[in-house]
């Protein structure tokens, strides 16, 4: 279904956004507020890896994503708990579901991650588990047990697919094609019943307005159930940095960003929600550039408000 500025028919199930947050999925699904509840379990990936022949992806800073990296000499269990009380006080929210986070979570003995899932949704108030991975890292025998747990409660697995241009994807050193991402999403969604996210980075080199639209129909055409869009910021200690530092890369501003995020909604469906318009550097001693990453909300009202000067909505061009 088109959408034209009058005729809203989505936005009005948008808590008032111009996109589908995924809060509203959430409320929609669980019928209450829900909270992610992140840790650092694993300490993994294919491109970390001891005698591994890839290397770091070029943003990657050595925490892996982690938000909570400081909590992960805790044990699973106290990492839980401890983190609970920080996002019941900042979300006032009573349900939660375990987001495994750092790294790559895909990534041991099958009883190891079996286990770690199963113990997880023993804790009180654990609606289901958010699990973070690469594409490359989704191995068959993994299937059943996402299978399984999907099955019972809520599950959603975030692939870091990040671009599906393979130039870019090499320019990231990310180690997987985009051929790769597509499989992955397609073997979730055939082989088990959990919601696909998955994460992208805009403000590469050849970020095309093409290729962001390209992009879009590409979602819309995958079993996806979910985004998580992210600019590609410089941090401290990683190749972006040299690359910054010899003026062989520049992020986006605000601007050029913003204009990037909203050009990509709006070919997106809007049956597709959004967990994230823009990353959010939390160390921020760590971040080089932009300025403007370090900052919680500024991106997410200055893309806000513009959609609303501009008049568009998620989706007004699907
Ligand atoms: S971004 Fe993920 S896959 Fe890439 S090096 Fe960091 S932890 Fe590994």
């Amino acid at each position: 279904m088109a959408l034209t500025s009058k005729n809203p028919a989505y936005s009005d199930r948008w808590m008032g956004r111009r996109y589908y947050p995924i809060s509203q999925y959430f409320k929609n699904l669980f019928g209450e507020r829900i909270a992610k509840i992140a840790i650092s379990v694993s300490e993994a990936c294919p491109n970390r890896r001891i005698g591994s022949k890839l290397e770091p992806c070029i943003f990657c800073d050595e925490w892996g994503s982690a938000a909570y990296h400081r909590e992960a000499s805790r044990d699973l269990l106290d990492q839980i708990r401890f983190n609970k009380g920080l996002v019941t006080r900042r979300h006032k929210a009573k349900n939660f579901l375990v987001y495994f986070q750092s790294y790559t979570n895909t990534l041991d003995k099958l009883e190891t991650l079996a286990h770690r899932y199963q113990l997880a949704l023993t804790e009180p108030d654990i609606k289901g588990l958010v699990i973070g991975t690469r594409p490359d890292c989704l191995p068959d025998r993994l299937m059943p047990v996402f299978e399984d747990i999907s099955t019972r409660r809520y599950l959603m697995i975030e692939i870091g697919a990040q671009s599906f241009f393979d130039d870019q994807l090499f320019f990231l050193k990310r180690g997987h094609t985009s051929k790769t991402n597509i499989q992955a999403i397609q073997k979730l969604s055939d082989l088990t019943h959990a919601d696909i996210g998955v994460h992208l980075i805009f403000g590469q080199p050849n970020d095309t307005k093409s290729r962001i639209i390209e992009t879009a129909q590409r979602i819309n055409e995958l079993p996806v159930n979910n985004v998580k869009l992210h600019n590609l910021h410089v941090l401290k200690n990683t190749e972006l940095a040299n690359l910054y530092f010899d003026g062989e890369f520049i992020p986006d501003c605000l601007e050029e960003y913003t204009e990037k995020v909203i050009l990509f909604l709006r070919h997106l469906s809007p049956k597709i929600s959004v967990q994230r318009l823009a990353g959010l550097a939390s160390r921020w001693d760590e971040l080089v550039a932009p300025g403007w990453t370090r900052e919680k909300m500024r991106p997410i009202d200055f893309i806000e408000s513009r959609m609303r000067q501009t008049d568009c909505y998620q989706g007004d061009l699907f």
